[in-house]
């Protein structure tokens, strides 16, 4: 991969206020693709291809990213990254609202990565959970959301989707088929392994 390509994708995206993954995120969730070496995974959230394309690189041969995003105009700019740095092979964009495309994906995936509307969370998990194959690990980014999720602090605006991760955290604690773990890194970063 072109590795000049990619951090102009990523200079752009940053000044366009896109809220792609975080450096620091990058490189934990870089390090267990490296150990796990997925087949399949599913990304919710695309944004403009950057963190996809990233995970691309990490892929095992044949290896596939099924990636979601809703917005027309990120998935075109998400179609031109691809291509721009050579991995259209890898990487399959679903447009529209995952709440909508997820219930109709049937494939079993050994990596999801949740990086979308933050009070879809709980839904998200409860599809992620139904594809995920043994040993497969859900990701998901900006679950502490600023801090504000494990804050006292409830009158922000932003309520619904505080409330929303803190039912997702809980649900991802509670659940004894994983072993969660939650990271300070970026903006939140939780881990859970199917056991
Ligand atoms: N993963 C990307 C960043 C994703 S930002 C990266 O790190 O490079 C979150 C994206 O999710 C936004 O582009 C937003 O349009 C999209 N999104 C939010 N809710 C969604 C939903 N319900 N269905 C599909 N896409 C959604
Ligand atoms: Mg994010």
């Amino acid at each position: 991969m072109n590795k000049n390509e990619l951090m102009k994708i990523k200079q752009k995206a940053l000044e366009e206020h896109i809220p792609i993954i975080m450096d620091d995120t990058l490189r934990v969730i870089s390090k267990i693709l490296k150990e796990n070496k997925p087949k399949r995974i599913l990304e919710i959230g695309t944004a403009v291809g950057y963190s996809a394309i990233c995970f691309s690189e990490y892929l095992e041969d044949n290896g596939i990213i099924d990636t979601i995003e809703r917005e027309h105009d990120r998935v075109l700019q998400a179609k031109e990254n691809i291509k721009l740095v050579e991995v259209e092979n890898k990487i399959n964009i679903l447009e529209g609202d995952a709440v909508e495309i997820l219930p109709t994906l049937n494939n079993v995936y050994d990596i999801v990565f949740i990086d979308a509307s933050k009070g879809k969370y709980p839904f998200f998990l409860k599809e992620a959970l139904r594809m995920l194959g043994k040993q497969g690990i859900i990701l998901a980014d900006n679950v502490l959301y600023k801090g504000y999720v494990m804050s006292d602090y409830n009158k922000h605006k932003q309520r619904t989707a505080v409330r929303n991760l803190r039912e997702f955290l809980a649900e991802l604690q509670q659940n004894k088929e994983l072993e969660t773990e939650v990271l300070e890194v970026g903006d939140g970063l939780a881990i859970a392994k199917r056991k």
